[in-house]
């Protein structure tokens, strides 16, 4: 067989609530106050959306030094530090937070415990926007690790006190990893009751677990900045399953299908159903003749938008507001 037979789609795959909500804040704050509206960072790790709206208006900086005064700023989805907020309170932008809640959540966790005396191990990918806005909400007493030979190396100053939080977008796997590595060098290390990988992200892993053993190859949609689109490949590479990142249908080689039976296809949480879409229409090109959906779990959860975001004339959605 030549060409692609049948391509299963993971359940569920795509836009989260934290992904949903941050690009509602974006569309909302353009039609409410015009362009431009500044953010800072990509509002989510996503070049075809970060596209679409910087062609409706939003200019995406790192700098808060390129904002100009009195303009309208939003946080990327990813969170910010202390002095990022501190610095565009300073400037006296009018500031919206796109932070996703499930973020938000480990800030909050992380300043209540520092009020404790707790000192922090963090689980993630230096460097990663979300990784440095939490590193960034205290002034050091966050011991960052990326794997578990990091973990032989840190060196908290008392052990007393000591609490593991992690990026909401690692591998879960290597997350239990790293976190038993913390836990048998630290037995009285705290962990959070419930973890800090988000709800997306490991159902997204769970579809990838199920699909991977029943296709030849697995298409994961995103960018190469999204940590978990990443982590959804390397997860079906692990389970020995060819797997490939792909930003959009364009980037598909017609040599990745020659010999392939069942393709999967899934998208991360940052990556739009219209590129998975289009995918699909693409490997239906090179000779897919029918699609399969996989039953997963549904996902209802949906984050209320900050207030000032309400449009003139439409419903707010019960709960909305801070
Ligand atoms: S991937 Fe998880 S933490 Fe990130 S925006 Fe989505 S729900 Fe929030």
């Amino acid at each position: 067989m030549n060409h692609p037979q049948e391509i299963l789609l993971a359940e569920p795959r795509g836009f989260c609530a934290g992904v949903d909500r941050a690009i509602d804040i974006v569309e909302r704050a353009l039609a409410k106050f015009g362009a431009p509206i500044y953010v800072r960072h990509e509002i989510v790790h996503n070049t075809y959306v970060v596209n679409d709206l910087k062609a409706k208006g939003a200019i995406f900086i790192e700098d808060l030094a390129d904002v100009p005064p009195g303009a309208t700023l939003i946080f990327s989805a990813h969170g910010v530090s202390k002095a990022v907020q501190e610095e565009a309170r300073a400037r006296g932008f009018h500031i919206f937070d796109a932070t996703c809640p499930l973020v938000t959540k480990v800030h909050v966790e992380v300043a209540k415990l520092a009020q404790e005396g707790y000192e922090f191990i963090m689980i993630g990918h230096k460097g990663h926007p979300e990784v440095e806005g939490t590193l960034g909400q205290l002034d050091g007493g966050i011991h960052l690790v990326e794997d578990v030979a990091d973990v032989a190396r840190v060196q908290p100053a008392q052990t007393d006190k000591l609490a593991v939080v992690t990026q909401t977008t690692l591998s879960v796997d290597d997350a239990a990893e790293i976190t038993a590595a913390v836990r048998a060098r630290f037995p009285k290390v705290r962990e959070p009751k419930q973890q800090d990988i988000c709800y997306a992200t490991q159902n997204r892993q769970d579809a990838v677990k199920l699909l991977s053993p029943q296709v030849d190859l697995l298409i994961v949609v995103g960018s190469p900045t999204s940590s978990n689109s990443n982590r959804l490949r390397e997860l079906a590479q692990r389970m020995g399953t060819t797997s490939y990142m792909v930003d959009s249908a364009a980037e598909l080689r017609a040599e990745w299908f020659e010999g392939i039976a069942r393709v999967g296809l899934t998208a991360g949480a940052s990556a739009p159903e219209v590129l998975v879409q289009q995918v699909i229409e693409r490997i239906k090109a090179l000779g897919a003749v029918s699609v399969r959906k996989l039953s997963g779990i549904e996902e209802t959860l949906k984050f209320p938008l900050p207030k000032g975001l309400k449009l003139d004339g439409a419903a707010q959605a019960p709960g909305d507001g801070e």
